[in-house]
Formats: C-alpha cells, sequence, structure tokens
C-alpha cells in the first residue's frame, strides 16, 4: 500500500516559512545553503552558510561566554535547560513538523524525536544537583583526598541528518548543565530544524537572564565542520556521523590532545533463538529495521536466526513487509517516509546488487515507490536472506536491507554477530534465561547496547548512548555520560602541621 498524494514543494515551502515565523526565525531565502525536503526532492529555501570569519567569532563569542558561565553554580546553569524543555513542550509539534520536512521522518518518530528532547533537558535538570565527585580515604594522617569535576570548555556538536534535533539537545542539555558553552555545526541537509533549535536556545537563554552566547549556531559542511574540529579552543569535539567522518575527525582532534566524542556508524544485529516468542520478536524486528526508512544509526541491518525458526521468522517478517505503508510521512497511515536523498537511493541499489551477487536470496522489497517522482526517493524496505556474512553484510548502508542469516550453535551465532567493524546496539530474542544471560557476558555482544527482547532502536536517554570498535567509543545522554563534558581534578588538602610524603618517603 502506498499513500498516493504528495504536497507539492510550494505547499511544503510555505509550511516550512510559516513554522520558521512561529520560532521567531526570518525565512530569509538568500545565501549558499539550499534546505531541500525529500518529501519531494524540491527546494525549499537557502539560508546562508557560515563563512570562516563568522566561525572564529562565533568560536570566539562562546569561548568568551565559558569564561563566565564555568563560574555560574550548576543548579543555576540548569535554568536555561528547564526553560528549553519547556519551550519544547510548547513547540512539540510545530518543531516535529519541521524534521519531517527536513529529514522526511514519519510523525509519529518526528514527535518521538522532540519528546527525546524533553526528556534529556528533565534529565539534565536533575543532573546539575548530582555533579558529584568522590572522596577517598587519604593515606597520610590529617588530609583530605577528593575530587572535583569542573566545566571543560567550549563543546563543538557536529550532528548527523538522521536526528537532526534530538542529538543536539543530547550533548547541549548535557554541556551546558556541566557549565560548557556549545558550538553547533549541524548536518547541511537539516539547516532549518537547527535555526529553529538554536532560536529556542536563544530565548531559554534571555527569558532566564543567562548570556545568550553560550550556545552559537554554524552551518555549512565538512568545511565549516572541519575548522571547528581544528580550533585550539574547542575543548570537546561531540561528532555524530559517519565512520567515515570520524576517521577524519579523530586525528585533527588527537594532533592538537583535544577531546573527542565520536558517535559512529551501527551495523545492528538481532540474534533469534528457538525459544524466542515469534510475533513479539516479528513486530520488534519490523519497527528496528524499517522504521525511519533505515535511517537510524541503531537500524537493525541483520537478523541471526536459529535454523530451525529461520522459515516461520521469515514467513511472518515478509507477511509485515507486504503490509509496510510507503509515503507522505505527513499522513498518519505512512509508516515509511523517503530515504534523504538519490545519493541513499543509489548507496542502496548498489548494496542490494552486491547482496545478490554473493548468492543472497531477494525475500521482498528493494524496489522504489513512484510517490511523488520527482527528486524523491521512497522505497520498499528489503529483506535478503544471505548464504554468509560477506563484504557487504559487514558495511552499514544507510537505507532499509536487512540481511537474513542463520546459525546452528549460540557461539558460532554470537561469533557471527560480533565479526563486524561496527559496534553500536544488538539484541538477542529468547525465551531461555542461559542464552540471554550468555548475550549480555564478557563474551557475548561486543556492543555499546545488548537487549534481550527488544529491538536494536529506540534507546531510553537515562542509558549512556554508544557504541565500541568503528562506531567510535563515545557515550551521549544518560547514566554518567555527562563526565564526558567535564574536567576532574583530584585535590589533597592538608589539615595538619604536619607534611607526610606519600609513599612514606623522607626528604631531607
Ligand atoms: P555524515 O558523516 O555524512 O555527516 C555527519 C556530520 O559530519 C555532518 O554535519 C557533516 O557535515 C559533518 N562532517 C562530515 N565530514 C566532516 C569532516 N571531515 N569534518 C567535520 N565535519 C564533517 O553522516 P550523515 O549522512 O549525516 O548521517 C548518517 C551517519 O551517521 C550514519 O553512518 C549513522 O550511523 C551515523 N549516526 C550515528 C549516530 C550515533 O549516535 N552513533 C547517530 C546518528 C547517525
Amino acid at each position: 500500500t502506498s499513500a498516493p498524494v504528495l504536497p507539492t514543494t510550494d505547499e511544503l515551502r510555505d509550511r516550512a516559512a510559516r513554522l520558521l515565523l512561529e520560532f521567531g526565525v526570518d525565512p530569509v531565502d538568500s545565501g549558499d545553503l539550499p534546505a531541500r525536503t525529500p518529501i519531494t526532492g524540491g527546494e525549499l529555501m537557502r539560508v546562508p552558510a557560515t563563512s570562516a570569519f563568522e566561525v572564529t567569532c562565533a568560536i570566539d563569542k562562546a569561548h568568551s561566554a565559558f569564561r563566565t558561565w564555568r563560574t555560574v553554580p550548576a543548579p543555576q546553569r540548569a535554568a536555561v535547560v528547564r526553560r528549553l524543555g519547556q519551550l519544547l513542550t510548547d513547540n512539540l509539534d510545530a518543531l516535529a513538523e519541521l524534521v519531517t520536512l527536513e529529514a522526511g521522518k514519519i510523525g509519529a518518530e518526528a514527535r518521538g524525536e522532540v519528546q527525546e528532547m524533553i526528556d534529556v533537558c528533565e534529565f539534565a535538570v536533575g543532573l546539575s544537583r548530582q555533579l558529584y565527585g568522590r572522596t577517598m580515604a587519604s593515606e597520610r594522617p590529617g588530609h583530605r583526598l577528593m575530587e572535583t569535576w569542573h566545566p571543560l570548555g567550549v563543546v563543538g556538536v557536529i550532528s548527523a541528518f538522521n536526528f537532526p534535533v534530538a542529538v543536539w539537545s543530547w550533548n547541549t542539555a548535557i554541556a551546558l548543565v556541566c557549565g560548557d558553552t556549545v558550538v553547533w555545526k549541524p548536518s547541511q541537509t537539516t539547516p532549518l530544524t537547527a535555526l529553529a533549535c538554536d532560536a529556542l536556545l536563544r530565548r531559554a537563554a534571555l527569558d532566564v537572564g543567562a548570556d545568550p552566547r553560550i550556545h552559537q549556531l554554524i552551518q555549512g559542511g565538512a568545511d565549516v565542520g572541519t575548522q571547528l574540529v581544528d580550533d585550539e579552543r574547542v575543548a570537546l569535539v561531540s561528532a555524530t556521523g559517519s565512520v567515515r567522518m570520524g576517521q577524519q575527525v579523530a586525528p585533527r582532534v588527537a594532533a592538537r590532545f583535544g577531546r573527542c566524542l565520536l558517535e559512529l556508524g551501527g551495523n545492528n544485529a538481532a540474534i533469534v533463538t528457538p525459544s524466542a516468542d515469534l510475533d513479539l520478536t516479528t513486530r520488534a524486528v519490523v519497527f528496528a529495521a524499517a522504521g525511519t526508512a533505515g535511517q537510524r544509526c541503531t537500524t537493525l541491518r541483520r537478523v541471526i536466526a536459529h535454523v530451525d525458526v529461520a522459515g516461520p521468522l521469515l514467513a511472518r517478517m515478509s507477511a509485515a513487509y507486504h503490509q509496510l505503508p510507503v509515503g507522505n510521512p505527513f499522513d498518519d497511515a505512512v509508516l515509511v517516509g523517503p530515504l534523504i536523498d538519490g545519493r541513499a537511493h543509489t548507496a542502496m541499489r548498489a548494496a542490494i546488487e552486491r547482496a545478490l551477487a554473493d548468492g543472497g536470496e531477494l525475500i521482498c522489497g528493494g524496489e522504489r515507490v513512484e510517490v511523488g517522482g520527482g527528486d524523491s526517493y521512497y522505497v520498499r524496505p528489503a529483506i535478503i536472506r544471505m548464504p554468509a556474512q560477506t563484504a557487504i553484510v559487514r558495511e552499514e548502508t544507510f537505507a532499509p536491507i536487512l540481511y537474513v542469516l542463520t546459525y546452528h550453535d549460540l557461539d558460532s551465532a554470537i561469533a557471527l554477530h560480533n565479526d563486524v567493524p561496527q559496534g553500536l546496539s544488538s539484541a538477542i530474542f529468547t525465551g531461555d534465561q542461559r542464552e540471554a544471560e550468555r548475550f549480555l557476558a564478557a563474551d557475548g555482544s561486543d556492543c555499546g547496547i545488548a537487549n534481550v527482547n527488544i529491538g536494536t532502536s529506540g534507546a531510553e536517554i537515562g542509558g549512556a548512548f554508544g557504541g565500541e570498535k568503528q562506531t567510535g567509543g563515545g557515550r551521549e545522554s544518560g547514566s554518567d555520560s555527562w563526565k564526558a563534558y567535564m574536567r576532574r581534578a583530584t585535590n589533597t588538602v592538608n589539615y595538619s602541621t604536619e607534611l607526610p610524603l606519600a609513599q612514606g618517603i623522607r626528604f631531607g
């Protein structure tokens, strides 16, 4: 089933302009950066790209604001984030609409993305009273040994197109309560949502009497990102995107001894064991593999099913796939919106061809759906049964292709599961506690996220989010991820009149 009617680019442009005005942003429609919509593939408007000189000025401002911001007590800093959370709540639908316009996410997922921003603001407000250091027992009499967490500096946030607003909020809400200031370079594919978020944060700062220079938006492509990456005043570069981007960014930051927090690509798998509840598994697999048109870093890309359940599971999955409505993401009945652009479609076609050349069998999907013509790319999510985990299966193709492999014993399934360069998210579907615990153990899944009877996507903000190996090793959002945004000082205080040295050393 496909939703036949698409709005025109002109209609979408009017909608975008109206939404921007709601956020207090003038839709200027001049500049070097085209804002497109994947719904029709048309250009909505142009926005100014940030010049090299303006990038330097933005970092200047964030750096200068940091000198004061770091001395504001954390619970007071939280006022900005609390206000941002309120403004996001008030503007949830409008921001979600912009996300759908620019990134093509269906309404429910776009609203979920904004809800996640509100959740992380709440988390950060609570965190502002819990930036705990420890007190350790000193080996010396009359001494106190402790650690204090201090603000780090300017945080450079580089984000990807597929979570155009949530990733910004994960970084920014936490960085701000930690006493850092932020310079944000969003994806050049999603400049309008960035303008809206920047306007909301500016308003939040002004409403609570904070310095609005604590947040700076810079717009453009990799060249603008590189300038941010290379600036010595940027203490932490938190970059979300492809492995290729991480490979370019990490050495540059390391060369100047800056800090990096990398959230890169995934190649997420689920092991389905003979004791799995196949109805629950099918529902979880379909959402994780086809949701967001396969364009989540945590999208399920591989199913490793026990030979005894592969057949019935595939039958259920392909039946569910045939029911997936593809089309206009503003239509509430649609579950699969467009790919971001023609490049994504070309990559999907190329991957399917390579998989078939490797002996893969196309179970369903993969074809383009003519929803609106023009430069928009709608596809049916594909399932391909593979005889082995060939090179193409080990790559992340950012499109809805699910490879299905089979196994005989759990050890070999786990080995297959871990035998990819990426290490973001993973899942096992089982009713057997031994299998579940084995998957979560030290010699189980090697990913940053390992789930039982839940798909690989759709993490809650309370946990630390991120992955291992080529996924980059960073952790963001909940738990103690805040520590990446602060620097630790170890303090020893001597309150005695003696001067005992550590390790019992006598000097003179
Ligand atoms: P991308 O790598 O093309 O771009 C991401 C961002 O990096 C953009 O803002 C881009 O302008 C910037 N960039 C690219 N090269 C750069 C360079 N050399 N220096 C500085 N900045 C540079 O990724 P994309 O297509 O926007 O997003 C999809 C990718 O992001 C997928 O691989 C996906 O798995 C990954 N992703 C990861 C996570 C995560 O949390 N692990 C979340 C979302 C997306």
